[in-house]
């Protein structure tokens, strides 16, 4: 039986890597749904090549020019966030990958959790900011979520047939990101394209900023805690610049397992496909990856948002989320030239430090979060450029 692919996010990167898995595949895996923000051009091409059931456009302008470009294909064209939630409930019986960039990629993570679907979960901030609600309605509603990030997918892969009792703790490796090896004080200096220029991973802009501000560990440590059911003290990270190790885990009595790969998302988005199923495909030789791995403590002082992201996990509540929100927008500001590099930091403690946190209930308070912290970051960041 072939498997059904639902892609929220088909034209990020991680949404072209799951293409090329189908594409490899073709007689296992088929597209149904593929939804997009506003990328028409190349979701134009997606639906000529996958000719998918339908297509979503959240973006109204892209829609309309898609609409345009496809009125004689069997593929159905709709619009908006209404018809991605009503896609999902139709289609709950395929495969979803959850692949938004972001903070819009939590409320249709959340619709897919409900749902009960299997979920190849890729947006970190989904568990990052609603974890606490996610986690207990996927086991209210069997719904199966398989880490598609990199280190959870490893992590994941590790912990099969362990007991959890037994575990003294998991690490997460991290790159260190383009600034691993430049002084702090040249940090203030940082051009939007250094930042950009990641030496191991071509990923997209967001999560490229976060690894050179160590955010992305962050979210990525919270992600674990919610996702293996970890308090923050069992959770690692380790500097590894070499990125071929993507997960360690460590037993009570001392042994550490370890999980090695080509640094390659075609790897996990794979194992979250075919779970838990393995495929035969990639026949890497071992001497080609299995080149020099060093280790490095991380420098928090140099990253501090690292340490913020630790803080804001153990204090829980919406800490976290408004922790995600804050360095959304705050990379966004960073990428449209208003704030430095190191400004990124300073503005998110801000945030977090002003922010009065309170216990999450219900999914509805993302958007409520969302629009409270993007006034404040405006004005903090207005407030800023007014001192200079
Ligand atoms: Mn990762």
């Amino acid at each position: 039986m072939t498997k059904r692919l639902f892609i929220l996010g088909s034209t990020g990167t991680i949404g072209i890597k799951a293409l090329e898995v189908v594409r490899r595949f073709k007689n296992q895996v088929s597209v149904s749904v593929l939804v997009a923000n506003k990328s028409w051009k190349k979701i134009l091409k997606q639906i000529e090549e996958f000719t998918p059931k339908k297509v979503i456009l959240t973006d109204y302008e892209s829609y309309t020019n898609l609409s345009k470009s496809v009125s004689k294909s069997k593929t159905k064209i709709e619009f908006g966030l209404e018809a991605v939630k009503e896609a999902l409930e139709n289609y709950k019986d395929d495969l979803i990958l959850s692949a938004f960039s972001g903070t819009a990629g939590i409320m249709p993570t959340y619709w897919a959790v409900q749902n009960g679907s299997y979920v190849a979960l890729a947006n970190k901030e989904s568990l990052v900011s609603a974890g606490s609600l996610i986690m207990p309605l996927a086991k209210k509603m069997k719904s199966n979520i398989i880490p598609v990030d990199s280190e959870h997918s490893a992590i994941f892969q590790l912990l099969a047939g362990k007991s959890k009792k037994e575990l003294r703790k998991i690490i997460l490796p991290a790159s260190g990101g383009p600034f691993l090896n430049v002084p702090t004080s040249e940090l203030e200096k940082i051009s939007v394209n250094d930042a950009l220029n990641h030496p191991v991973w071509r990923m997209g802009k967001k999560i490229s900023i976060d690894s050179a501000t160590l955010a992305n560990k962050g979210l990525e440590v919270i992600e674990a805690h919610h996702l293996f059911g970890l308090p923050f003290e069992k959770i690692d990270v380790i500097i590894h610049p070499q990125c071929l190790i993507h997960g360690i885990i460590q037993m009570n009595d001392g042994a550490f397992f370890s999980h090695i790969g080509e640094p390659d998302m075609l790897h996990p988005i794979t194992y979250a496909i075919f779970f838990p199923k393995r495929v035969t495909y990639n026949n890497v030789n071992m001497k080609s990856i299995m080149n020099e791995l060093t280790f490095l403590d991380v420098d928090t002082e140099k990253f501090p948002m690292l340490k913020l992201a630790y803080e804001v996990g153990k204090a829980g509540k919406t800490y976290p989320a408004v922790y995600n929100v804050a360095d959304e927008l705050a990379v966004n500001a960073f990428l449209a030239g208003k704030i430095a590099f190191n400004e990124i930091h300073r503005i998110v403690a801000r945030v977090v430090e002003l922010h009065k946190p309170f216990e999450i209930t219900d999914i509805s308070f993302v958007p409520e979060l969302e629009k409270e912290t993007r006034f404040l970051i405006n004005k903090i960041i207005k407030k800023e450029k007014s001192q200079l």
